[in-house]
């Protein structure tokens, strides 16, 4: 049985040990351009924590992507940021109304077969040894 602090899911060839985000800075909210997806559902409880109408939250948070929406980034120092990192401390501002794709990090199913990208970015990953 993995530690508290530790996740695990089967199928997946690593442990999440979820303490190394204290301290790493973010790097899985910050880096290259991307998507964060999010549903309409989602975008409503963002908006309330925010105490914004979801119009509003939309306009100042959100972009149409292919397929559907994403929060905006900003660019800082030639990085692209969530637009909800703080860029100090590189914390999370919406921690609690983060959305799913953000809850489920690591435990995509891009990762699945290939975790290699995982172990150089994100210093949480333990790498599970295969069985011999
Ligand atoms: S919503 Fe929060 S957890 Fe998700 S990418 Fe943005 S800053 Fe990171």
């Amino acid at each position: 049985m993995p530690a508290k602090n530790l996740q695990y899911h089967n199928d997946y060839p690593y442990f999440f040990k979820s303490d190394a985000c204290k301290s790493c800075g973010g790097k899985c909210c910050r880096g290259q351009q991307g998507y964060i997806r999010i549903n309409m559902e989602e975008l409503g409880n963002m908006a309330n924590a925010k105490g914004l109408s979801p119009k509003e939250f939309a306009r100042q948070y959100v972009r149409q992507v292919t397929g559907g929406l994403s929060l905006q980034e900003r660019i800082i120092n030639n990085e692209h940021f969530c637009c909800f990192l703080d860029p100090v401390d590189h914390y999370c501002t919406i921690y609690q109304q983060r959305p799913e794709q953000c809850r489920t990090f690591p435990f995509w199913e891009e990762f699945k077969e290939e975790p290699e990208k995982l172990f150089l970015s994100c210093p949480g990953i333990i790498s599970v040894p295969k069985p011999t």
